[in-house]
């Protein structure tokens, strides 16, 4: 197949920095849309797999899946996408298609599903490689529609942390009752709270950083427990239905189970390995207590997102920055330091 060679910043290994380097993006296949790439959010998945934090990283790794671009070209089966259109791929770009969970739409859970990066991308034989470049060719149902009212680069961010966030809010039903807790205000934690407070929920932020409960506020929380505060945390005992719990690294989740309520449930998003320390059973099994996990979305419920953005006018609070200073961008990210989403203009590529 032919291919075409684009500007990437990438890696080569975990112990080194993000750099130029040049892939390989396959020409377009009947069913495909090549995009160009306007803008990237920067999520902290794409740190933990440039450093290889989960141990499967494939290099060269070319980060990035929060993305919104234009459409350049498209294959002659392309029946939803023209040249022009301003489009957005999140985190999948492919996956079998005909299992049971691509049937239900649940295209992340399919066991064939393919990443925008570190993935195996089938037509050539080679990993996958995400949106810190140039273009990227995607089958089409992998692409989605974006409201026209928004903010393009405020967009970007939904595509993966507010998908993350969504359809655990939605799997367990959250609405104009519900009391929704969300542990850590970063990316995934601010779309959270957005998306908690426009489905009518009543919203709290535990977080370690008094620094933010302002923010917290100002982005629709009702209020702020600081989890380091063992006061505060008594405050909140028996309380929540639903606890989106976004923190990157493994910490203690145990004070989170006593402030569920009887048959709630703390979704873990954002830490994926062992817990640490353990989990205690207690105060699970004496009150029905659930800790549950979640991946992204499927291009569905994703499509279904952006139409809610849309309608509520939700975008992420972003920093644009320059490609050239995403190492820095990722220092911070590691001090917390991130209000609340990088957000790469991919025209600083081509500078
Ligand atoms: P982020 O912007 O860096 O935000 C994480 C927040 O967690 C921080 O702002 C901080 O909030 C809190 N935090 C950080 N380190 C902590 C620690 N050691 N202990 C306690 N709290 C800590 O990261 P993100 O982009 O939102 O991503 C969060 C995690 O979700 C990452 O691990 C990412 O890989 C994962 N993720 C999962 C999925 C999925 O499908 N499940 C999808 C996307 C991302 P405070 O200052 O408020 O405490
Ligand atoms: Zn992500
Ligand atoms: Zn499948």
């Amino acid at each position: 197949m032919n291919t075409k060679i684009v500007k990437a910043y990438g890696t080569e290994a975990a112990d080194a920095a993000i750099e130029p380097i040049q892939i390989n993006r396959r020409e377009v296949t009947p069913k495909d849309v090549e995009i160009e790439i306007l803008y990237c959010g920067v999520c902290h998945s794409d740190l933990h797999f440039a450093r290889n934090d989960w141990g499967f990283s494939v290099y060269p790794v070319v980060p990035g899946h929060e993305i919104v671009g234009k459409v350049i070209k498209v294959g002659e089966g392309v029946i939803n996408f023209k040249a022009g259109d301003v489009v957005a791929v999140g985190c999948l770009v492919d996956s079998c298609r005909t299992c049971g969970n691509c049937k239900k739409d649940l295209e992340q859970y399919c066991p064939e599903w393919v990443g925008t990066y570190g993935g195996h991308d089938k037509h050539l034989d080679l990993p996958t490689f995400g949106g810190y470049s140039e273009s990227i060719v995607v089958d089409e149902h992998f692409v989605l529609n974006i409201p026209e009212n928004l903010d393009l680069a405020g967009i970007a961010p939904i595509l993966c942390a507010g998908i993350t966030t969504w359809s655990p809010l939605r799997k367990w039903n959250v609405g104009k009752d519900s009391k929704v807790a969300v542990v850590g205000l970063g990316g995934l934690g601010h779309m959270a709270i957005k998306q908690a407070d426009a489905l009518g929920a009543h919203v709290t932020l535990f977080s370690r950083s008094p620094n933010k409960i302002q923010d917290a506020l100002d982005l629709g929380a009702d209020q702020v427990v600081i989890s380091t505060d063992e006061d505060q945390m008594a405050g909140v005992q028996n309380n929540f239905d639903v606890i989106i719990d976004t923190v990157p690294y493994a910490h203690d989740i145990n004070p989170y189970i006593g402030t569920l309520t009887t048959d709630g449930t703390l979704v873990l998003v954002g830490y994926l390995g062992p817990l640490d320390p353990m989990l205690n059973s207690v105060p699970m099994i004496m009150g029905r207590k659930t800790v549950a996990g979640s991946l992204i979305g499927g291009i569905a419920e994703t499509q279904e997102l952006l139409d809610f953005c849309g309608k509520h006018n939700i975008t992420s609070e972003i920093e644009i920055i320059k490609i050239q200073d995403i190492n820095q961008a990722y220092d911070r990210m590691l001090k917390s330091d991130v209000h609340y989403r990088f957000v790469i203009d991919m025209a600083s590529l081509k500078t």
